[in-house]
């Protein structure tokens, strides 16, 4: 059983812990994570898809589920550890894009003719553990869930967040978006 986070401090405390491990793409987790979010800031996203986008990754900071995929040959399920430690603090628009991130993957490799052909090795190796891309059956139901054209969004700038050596802001620059965020809330119960 995962904790729950009870506020925006945790989250930086998880970071300072173990942001510095591999995403496994010459990048570090908090790298990934920052990159990912500055893009879907600089395509004019509203806060909770950059505070999703900077979050989306968050499970990977759990039981360096990261790597379990390298290692174990297992997948994680980390879209939905992540987005259950943060169900305390944030809205359904904050966790369905983070929970959808991988289906959106698998969608994307549908329906998408260049998208499987731009997967990096890694990300080859979990979309096979997580089901492959979708038939034209899952593609459709995907695409009815709420949040699906978010996490496709967010998927776009996950892509795009495995660069080396771009400089972006901190995660502190994301800090008043997380707090009011949080204060707007998770629905109680
Ligand atoms: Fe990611």
């Amino acid at each position: 059983m995962k904790p729950v986070l009870g506020n925006v401090d945790e989250i930086f405390d998880l970071f300072d812990r173990f942001g510095d491990e591999s995403y496994g793409e010459d990048v570090t987790q908090r790298a990934h994570a920052l990159q990912a979010a500055w893009f879907a800031c600089k395509a004019g996203e509203e806060d909770a898809m950059v505070v999703a986008t900077l979050l989306h990754d968050v499970g990977q900071l759990l039981d360096d589920a990261g790597n379990v995929a390298d290692r174990e040959g297992r997948d994680a399920l980390h879209e939905i550890g992540g987005a259950a430690i943060l169900s305390g603090l944030f809205p359904e628009a904050i966790l369905a894009p983070i929970r959808l991130h991988v289906p959106a993957k698998r969608y994307l490799c549908r329906v998408d003719p260049g998208y499987l052909g731009s997967l990096s090795a890694a990300s080859l190796l979990s979309l096979s553990l997580q089901g492959g891309p979708f038939d034209a059956d899952e593609a459709e139901a995907f695409l009815r869930l709420p949040f699906a054209a978010e996490a496709v969004r967010l998927r776009r700038y996950d892509d795009l967040g495995k660069e080396p050596d771009l400089k972006v802001p901190d995660l502190e620059f994301y800090r008043p978006l997380m707090e009011s965020a949080a204060l707007n809330g998770a629905p109680l119960g």
